[in-house]
C-alpha cells in the first residue's frame, strides 16, 4: 500500500457569543480547525487534526509513494519539518488513524491495548465568579465527572484562591481539583512576565491547604531550576510540558526532577509516535503522563487512544465549560462528539483507527482555506 495524497483544509466556526478563554486576553469570536487527510492507493483514508500545519505545504512529496505503515520513518521527517517550520503533528495522528484502518484495529489496541477507557477530568476554560464556579462544579459532579481543573488568571492570585475556596466549600472531597496557572503559556501579543519562584511558592502553599491534586505551569515552561526547587519545597504535584517541543526536553525535565505530571499533547508535540516514548519515560520514573488536549475533539480522541492504550493516567483532560465551551463548538468537525458517560469515563470505540468520522457538511460550510 502507498500514500497517494495529503490534503489539508482550514475551517472557521464563528463563536457568537464569543468565548472568553482565561489564557487569552482577547475574546475569541471564532474557532479554527485544520483537517489533514492522508489517502492511499487502496482507498483507505486517515484523518487527523490539532495544530495548523504551518509550513507543511510543499513537503507532501516526502510522504507520497511511501508505505503508510512506516510510521517511525514518517515521524522523523515530521520532526525535521518541525525543526524548520511549525508543528505538523496532525499528520502523525492521521497516519495512526490510517494504520488502524489498514490493520482493522482501534488505535488504543495498536498502542498496547491496556484499556479502551480513560477517566476524564473536566477542563474549564473561563474565569467565573466564586459562587458561579461553585455552581458549575456541582453541575460537573451531576454529569458524572470526578475531577475538575480550575483556571487562575484573575490578575490577583488571591482572587483565584477565593474562587477555588468556594468550589472546595461546595463540593468537599467529591471532586479532585486541579489548578492551571498557565505561566508557561502566552499568546503572541502578550508582553507580561511569568511568575518567578517566589511568586509561585505562596500560591502552591494555598493549593496544598485546599487539597489540590496538581498545580499546572506555575513557572515559565523552561524554568527548570525554578520547577525543581518548587517541587522540593512543596508536596503538591507540579504539572507542565503542554507545548514543550522536543522529546529531549522531557528527558531533561525528568532527570532534573522538575515535574510530577507530564502533559505533552500529541496534536501539538511529537504526535502519538513521539509521545509513546514520553509515556514510557514517565512510567519508568514513577511520574504521571496525562496529555494536554485543548485543540478539538479529534485531538482529544487521539490523546485518549494514546493514554488508554499504554499509560496509567488517573485522568485525561476533557476541555468542556458549557455554555461557552460546549461539545458542539469543540467537536464541530466531527459527525459525533466525543462524550463522557455518567461515570466520568470516555470509552473508545472498537472501530478501526481513531473511531471518529468527519461532519463533511459542517466542514464544507466552515471552510476558509
Ligand atoms: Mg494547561
Amino acid at each position: 500500500m502507498k500514500i497517494t495524497g495529503i490534503e489539508i483544509t482550514h475551517h472557521r466556526l464563528p463563536l457568537d457569543p464569543p468565548f472568553h478563554a482565561s489564557w487569552d486576553s482577547k475574546p475569541r469570536t471564532a474557532f479554527d480547525a485544520t483537517i489533514v487527510r492522508v489517502a492511499t492507493d487502496e482507498g483507505l483514508t486517515g484523518y487527523g487534526s490539532g495544530d495548523t500545519m504551518t509550513g507543511f505545504e510543499g513537503h507532501e512529496r516526502f510522504f507520497i509513494g511511501q508505505d503508510p505503515m512506516a510510521i517511525e520513518r514518517h515521524y522523523r521527517i515530521l520532526s525535521n519539518i518541525q525543526f524548520h517550520y511549525g508543528r505538523c503533528w496532525p499528520l502523525d495522528l492521521a497516519l495512526w488513524d490510517l494504520a488502524g484502518k489498514i490493520t482493522g484495529q482501534p488505535v488504543w489496541k495498536l498502542l498496547g491495548g491496556l484499556s479502551n477507557k480513560v477517566a476524564a477530568y473536566a477542563s474549564s476554560g473561563t474565569l467565573r465568579k466564586p459562587e458561579e464556579l461553585a455552581d458549575a462544579a456541582e453541575a460537573y459532579l451531576g454529569q458524572g465527572f470526578k475531577a475538575l481543573k480550575i483556571r487562575f488568571h484573575r490578575g490577583d492570585w488571591r482572587a483565584d484562591i477565593k474562587a477555588l475556596e468556594a468550589v472546595r466549600a461546595r463540593v468537599g472531597s467529591r471532586l479532585d481539583l486541579m489548578v492551571d496557572c498557565n505561566q508557561g503559556w502566552r499568546m503572541s501579543w502578550d508582553a507580561y512576565a511569568p511568575w518567578t519562584l517566589k511568586d509561585a511558592i505562596p500560591v502552591a502553599r494555598e493549593l496544598e491547604r485546599l487539597g489540590v491534586y496538581w498545580m499546572e505551569e506555575p513557572l515559565h515552561r523552561s524554568d527548570r531550576e525554578g520547577m525543581r526547587r518548587l517541587r522540593e519545597m512543596v508536596d503538591i504535584r507540579i504539572a507542565g510540558g503542554e507545548m514543550t517541543r522536543e522529546l529531549y526536553e522531557f528527558r531533561d525535565l525528568i532527570r532534573d526532577g522538575c515535574l510530577d505530571v507530564l502533559q505533552p499533547d500529541a496534536a501539538l508535540v511529537g504526535g502519538i509516535t513521539g509521545l509513546r516514548r514520553v509515556a514510557a519515560m514517565a512510567a519508568e520514573n514513577n511520574l504521571i503522563f496525562t496529555p494536554h488536549t485543548w485543540t478539538n475533539g479529534m485531538g482529544v480522541a487521539a490523546n485518549c487512544h494514546l493514554t488508554a492504550g499504554l499509560a496509567d493516567a488517573p485522568f485525561v483532560e476533557f476541555p468542556y465549560d458549557p455554555p461557552e465551551w460546549s461539545l458542539p463548538r469543540r467537536d464541530f468537525m466531527m459527525a459525533e462528539p466525543l462524550a463522557v458517560d455518567g461515570e466520568g469515563m470516555i470509552t473508545l470505540s472498537d472501530q478501526p483507527g481513531m473511531g471518529y468520522a468527519l461532519d463533511e457538511t459542517m466542514l464544507a460550510k466552515t471552510r476558509v482555506g
